[in-house]
This record gives C-alpha cells, structure tokens and sequence, in this order.
C-alpha cells in the first residue's frame, strides 16, 4: 500500500490462466499508471497513466509473490499525457493470483482493449435487463467484438427490479447459456447494476461450475460497492442474499458516463454505500463528503470520480484482506441488518437498496450512542448528511419491531443464535462488528424507530 513513506505501489502479476500477459501496475495516489507486456505479441507494450506523468523506476532483483518493490521519481513527458487522455485510474484488489483490476474512468466503454484483455476464450454472454440494454448493450457488443472477430456474443436480457433476483431469474441465464452451448471457456459479463451484477456473478460462479466473469457496473451503487468483492447471489422470500456465493470477477470496467442516464433516487441510493465507508474506516474521506454533497448530488463528474475511487480503494482493501468475511469484511455491512430487514420485511423493491441501508445505519448509529460508543456529534453528523443526499433517516411506518426482529433472526450474521452487528465506537471512522452489547439497548433502538 501507498503511505507517506513509500508513496508508490508497485504490483506485477501474470495470470495462469492468461499467461501471455504481463501486468505492471504503479499506484501513486491520486494517480496510477499500468504496464502491460504480451507474451503473445512481444512487440506490445502499453503504458497508461491516469496523468501525464512518466515514472522510472528501479526495481529490486527477484520477484516475490508476484510484487516488487520499486523506488520512483516523476518526470514530465508530454508524449504520454497525449497518448490516451481517457486512460483510467486502476484500483487493484490484491488476492495473489486471483488479484484484478478495477478501471475507473469516462469513455472507457469506448476503449476495447480494457475489456477484450479480460475475455478467456470465444464465446460471451452479457447478462442485462430491459431497461439498461436499450442504453448500452450495443456499445458493449462493440466494445467486446471490435477488431476481434473471433468472438461472438450472445445477450439474455432479464426484467428489472431488485423482486427478480430470484431463482426464477437466475434459470433464464442457465436456459440461455446451455441453449447456445457454452463451454468452460466462456466469459460472462454483467451489465447493470448491482442486481445484475449479484445474479450473473453467481450464474457465472455456478454454471459448469465456473466460467470467467466482468463487470460493468452502471449504478453508483455497483460502481462503488457490489461489483466489487465476488459477492454474488439471489434473494430468498424469507431474507435477502441467503444464496450465492464467493466469485471474483477478471475486471471490473467503470464507465462513470453510464452514470449520465441514471434516475436521482438511485444515485442517492448509492450514496448511501459512499457514506457508509467514511463512517466506519475513513473520516477524511466523510469530511470532504460533507463538503461535497452538493457536487455528489449535482453529477459533477470529478467529486464522482473521487468518490468512486476511494470507495473502491476502501472496499478493495478490505476485500484483500478478509475475502471471505471472517471478520473485517463484516464491518461493510453497517446498517444493512437493519436495512435487510426494511427491504425483506416492506417488500423487495419498494425501497431501493441504499435508502433501507440509509435508515438502517441511523438505527446502528442511534444503538451505537445508547450503548455510550460514540458521542451525539456523530449522530447529528450522521442525520445531516444523508437528509442532505436526499436520503431517509426512519424507517417506513409499517414496520414493527416484531418485523424486525423476525427478519435479522436470519441474518448472515447470526452465529451460533447471536446477531452480531456493525456498531460505531470511537471517533468517527471507528467501527466494531460485536455480539458483545446489550439486548435492551437493541430493543430500546427498535422501539424508538417503531410506531409497534
Ligand atoms: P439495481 O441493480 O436494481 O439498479 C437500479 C435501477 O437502475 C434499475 O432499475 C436498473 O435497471 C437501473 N439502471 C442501472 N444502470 C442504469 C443506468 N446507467 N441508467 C439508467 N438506469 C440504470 O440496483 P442497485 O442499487 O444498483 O443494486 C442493488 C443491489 O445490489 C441489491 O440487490 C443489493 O443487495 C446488491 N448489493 C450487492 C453488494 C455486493 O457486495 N454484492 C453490495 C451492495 C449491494
């Protein structure tokens, strides 16, 4: 990682199943560059860089685990900054050989070879839904088969709307895939949002037991939070996300111009993950949120770019850190216990995903000031900013506290018959996952967010 003592990071990685190419890849905060040499065609370098700077360096001999350490110095090169001035900013989620990059970026749907280098063999599905397929599927088609004829690409497009990522749904994808007979080598790439993004995930996760699998988030929720991780799955009646599984994807490609198209409810939807990361990991990072709300919410495309870039570098290194959800990972998770049970207990759908994690993480906060964690600042600064990004702070009326606590009974995050919860304790920034609190302070949190 980046600090102020090694203000470069240098990864190199070389697929197994894509040995031809060789990643170099140089984060230096705001910026990064990426090398990639291809074995295949030897001739090919290609250098990005998020700005017109080239970097030397010298590199220590040997490379252990696929990283090396390198000192750096800037140099100005105007011939790079004229290359590609599109070139995106790469986030990398390190996880040894199965590590990917995150591109983030505007134009990057018209850039092929960013996706076309992610492809393992011929065939493709891209899985969408009526609504973002009018929008950008042709594009993607585009993106996949330009100057690449070898590839063909089948589309399944499935209904919209958070109540179809269900079992139903999910076999369209199978019927779909067996239908055009594809094979172990195929690639499936998910284009939408982050019910898209879950169930192809876990179509790509499940079918033939694994093919590859891209991510093109085009929601500010999928763009900061779900295509990142390999957490996929559907829906059960009776909770949200009870099945899936751990699949991580080859890339994640964020266009942040598909942000153009979409509504305002679900940008300030995805605002609440934005918020969420401040909160729980990065005070700094909510405190330029607090003054750049009004930014956020009127689409200014670089406080966005800023936005989904440090919330991907904060779930990318959690995610490198506790794939599986051992612990660490569990504290992305604040406020969704409560929000799980408004989306299950209200209905799927009726309130998108960010507004139940909205009213669920001041209840977490409100739990968090009863048990004498945090102190009231924070729970006027937590309020403030999500009626600022337009997002609720209470629960729907018809939830009572028996829908509550019926629902989180079957949270994930029951162990052993004890709910566990993301609970902020300390400055701002702090956060702990714990079953260790009272239950009267719970059922006092649940009452006063109750009319029942
Ligand atoms: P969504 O996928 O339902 O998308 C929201 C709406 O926006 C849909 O109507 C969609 O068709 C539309 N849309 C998408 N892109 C558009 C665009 N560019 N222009 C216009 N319309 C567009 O909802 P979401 O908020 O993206 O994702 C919510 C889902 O993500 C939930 O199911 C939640 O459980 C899941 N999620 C998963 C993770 C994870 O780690 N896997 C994390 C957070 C959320």
């Amino acid at each position: 990682m980046a600090s102020a003592a090694n203000p470069f990071s240098v990864s190199v990685s070389s697929k197994p199943n894509n040995s031809a190419d060789f990643f170099l890849r140089v984060q230096t905060p705001p910026d990064s560059v990426s090398l990639r040499y291809s074995f295949a065609s030897p001739s090919s370098i290609e250098l990005n860089s998020s700005r017109g700077g080239n970097l030397v360096l010298s590199a220590s001999r040997g490379v252990r685990s696929g990283r090396i350490r390198a000192s750096s110095a800037q140099v100005m090169d105007q011939s790079v900054a004229k290359t590609d001035a599109r070139a995106p900013t790469v986030v990398e989620v390190d996880l040894g050989n199965r590590s990917y990059p995150i591109y983030i970026g505007s134009g990057l749907l018209d850039q092929p070879h960013l996706l076309q280098r992610h492809v393992h063999g011929k065939r493709v599905l891209v899985v969408t839904n009526n609504t973002v397929a009018p929008l950008y599927l042709d594009k993607v088609v585009e993106a996949l088969t330009r100057g690449n004829p070898n590839v063909s690409v089948e589309s399944v497009i499935l209904p919209d709307g958070e109540k179809y990522k269900q079992m139903d749904t999910l076999m369209k994808i199978f019927d779909k895939a067996i239908e055009s007979r594809l094979d172990r080598r195929s690639t499936f790439v998910a284009l939408g949002g982050g019910v898209i993004g879950d169930m192809c995930g876990f179509a790509a996760a499940s079918f033939l037991r694994g093919v590859n699998f891209i991510q093109i988030p085009t929601t500010v929720m999928a763009q900061v939070d779900s295509s990142v991780g390999g957490k996929t799955g559907i829906n059960h009646r009776l909770g949200k996300n009870l099945i899936g599984a751990f699949y991580q994807p080859q890339c994640v490609l964020i266009d942040t111009d598909t942000l153009n198209t979409l509504p305002d409810r679900e940008l300030a939807s995805g605002l609440a993950e934005v918020i969420k990361y401040g909160l729980i990991r990065d005070a700094e990072f909510f405190e330029w949120q607090e003054k750049n709300m009004q930014a956020l919410l009127a689409r200014d495309p670089s406080a966005l770019a800023y936005a989904i870039r440090r919330s991907c570098e904060n779930k990318a290194e959690v995610v490198s850190l506790d794939e599986k959800e051992s612990g660490l990972r569990a504290t992305l998770n604040l406020g969704h216990t409560f929000g799980h049970a408004i989306e299950t207990g209200f209905g799927y759908g009726q309130w998108l995903h960010g507004e139940a994690v909205a009213a669920g993480m001041v209840m977490a906060v409100d739990m968090s000031y009863r048990l004498g964690w945090i102190d009231d600042s924070i729970v006027k600064r937590v309020d403030n900013i999500l009626q600022r990004a337009k997002l609720p702070t209470t629960p729907p009326d018809t939830m009572t506290v028996e829908m509550f606590k019926s629902v989180m009974a079957v949270d994930k995050k029951v162990a052993d018959g004890l709910l566990r919860l993301i609970l902020l304790k300390g400055p701002l920034g702090n956060c702990v996952f714990t079953g260790d609190y009272d239950r009267n302070i719970l059922d006092e949190t649940l009452h006063a967010f109750c009319k029942s």
